[in-house]
């Protein structure tokens, strides 16, 4: 985005050392689902719209918020990422959402992929292990207003079975197997995504239940952070 920065700063050499306004964040955020999305295949109109609306500056630490709209992941703290754009964009189109459903995240994360869904969809539960990252990502969604999403602290391979069944699953951190629970908790004709694979490279796969047919469909090859739990890789040194 430095072109964007340069442009902006353009006659002016202390516009440059300002902190970039909501307007600035706007526009990145454009330039973004122009250039990393649209341009490269994602056609859902509804997740693109999502994409251009949530302020994913707000999402990370704030001394990467300059680096917000860039093509990667970013840290997010304790050992975490916050998936790259065009992922979030990617898995969001790949669930087929129309509004109407009940969407269960594993891996809450920062909160910005559960942003995006709650505007997809209906509502959205989403369970963290880490307890400092889930009550961060609770006060975040509650403070920026997004109200139909749950944030639930716990080992999300057991799903959350409280509000199941769901008609889209989508797991963000890496799995050794399909986690069971997650299967019992997917709805007839629900559709479940996940990165399959070792800890280092996976392949995200949609799964979708069609009466007692389990269709699995390999989608992106892909790099997230580990699935840690009962039915993903067990704790380090556990
Ligand atoms: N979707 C997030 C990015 C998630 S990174 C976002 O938009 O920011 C993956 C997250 O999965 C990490 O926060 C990690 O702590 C969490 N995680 C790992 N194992 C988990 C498990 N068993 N249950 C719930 N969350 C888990």
């Amino acid at each position: 985005m430095s072109d964007l920065q340069d442009s902006s700063a353009e006659g002016n050499g202390f516009r440059r050392l300002a902190a970039p306004t909501e307007g600035d964040y706007a526009l990145r955020r454009e330039v973004m689902v122009e250039r990393q999305l649209r341009k490269r295949g994602i056609r859902d109109e509804r997740a693109l719209a999502a994409m251009l609306s949530v302020p994913r500056h707000e999402f990370v630490p704030p001394e990467s918020a300059g680096e917000a709209y860039d093509d990667r992941p970013l840290a997010i703290g304790h050992g975490q990422t916050i998936s790259q754009p065009f992922m979030v964009a990617a898995m969001a189109e790949a669930l087929k959402l129309s509004g109407s459903e009940r969407v269960l995240e594993i891996g809450a994360g920062s909160g910005y992929q559960a942003a995006v869904l709650s505007l997809l969809a209906r509502q959205v539960q989403t369970v963290e292990t880490q307890e400092e990252l889930a009550l961060a990502c609770r006060e975040r969604l509650q403070r920026l207003g997004y109200d139909n999403v749950r944030v639930h602290i716990g080992d999300g391979t057991l799903g959350w079975a409280d509000q199941a069944p769901y008609e889209a699953i989508v797991v963000t951190a890496a799995a050794p197997d399909i986690p069971p629970p997650l299967l019992a908790q997917l709805a007839e004709g629900g559709r479940l995504l996940l990165p399959v694979g070792t800890t280092e490279a996976q392949q995200l796969q949609r799964v979708e239940r069609r009466g007692a047919e389990i269709v699995t469909r390999a989608l992106h090859n892909c790099r997230f952070v580990p699935l840690i739990g009962q039915y993903g890789w067990k704790p380090r040194g556990g």
